[in-house]
């Protein structure tokens, strides 16, 4: 069973997260037609098209290169709100991990935790204002948790993705405070929010990529 995550892993993760995304895409664009502007399918579809394309002309050998090739792409391919975002997350989950070819649970919990402090510092959402935060602060939360009871890596990340998609359901009653979902007031409530949903997905391709290399 494995025990650390390496830039192959890392690399199936990103493969996996454009997979689900470009899936997904009608899905995503439905969810933010309800509350938004209809283009996160289109945006996390495209965004994530440009990274694999990135990576597949040569993939970085370190950890902080590869999660930095994937922010600076999205942030650069991707806009709105959910490219800078989702960029705040790689960048900052890849200064976190440093110049190592493998992380350990641990160091995998670091980085996810600084990548949703960088959303935090970026995005200013706190918990309920029906944002991308509502899915991935639970998951980070459930992930150090599991690796503090020392429960192995792909375990935690399963209870992560859990914990992502119980995040992403809990927004659905939600009236929005951030965003462009925000301006719709109490019309938000009832609609799940797209970006908690692609969220979920990272987290639940990241299971995912995690349980492969087991
Ligand atoms: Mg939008």
């Amino acid at each position: 069973m494995t025990t650390t995550i390496d830039t192959s892993t890392l690399l199936d993760w990103i493969s996996r997260f454009r997979d689900a995304v470009t899936e997904k895409r009608e899905w995503l664009t439905e969810l933010d037609s309800a509350i938004g502007d209809a283009d996160h399918g289109a945006n996390m579809t495209r965004g994530m098209a440009a990274v694999v394309e990135k990576l597949d002309g040569g993939a970085p050998a370190t950890i902080d290169e590869l999660l930095k090739t994937v922010g600076m792409t999205l942030v650069s391919s991707v806009g709105g709100a959910s490219g800078p975002l989702y960029g705040t997350l790689f960048l900052r989950m890849g200064m976190a991990a440093g110049a190592v070819e493998q992380v350990d649970s641990a160091g995998l919990a670091a980085a996810l935790r600084a990548g949703l402090d960088g959303i935090v510092a970026r995005g200013k959402a706190e918990a309920g204002d029906k944002t991308l935060f509502d899915a991935m602060a639970p998951a980070v939360d459930a992930f150090d948790v599991a690796v503090a009871r020392e429960i192995p890596i792909a375990d935690a990340a399963r209870g992560a993705a859990d914990a992502a998609a119980a995040g992403r359901d809990a927004t659905l009653p939600l009236v929005a405070r951030k965003g462009r979902a925000s301006y719709l007031g109490e019309r938000s409530a009832g609609h799940l929010d797209p970006g908690a949903a692609s969220m979920a997905i990272l987290f639940e391709t990241l299971a995912a990529a995690i349980a492969g290399a087991s």
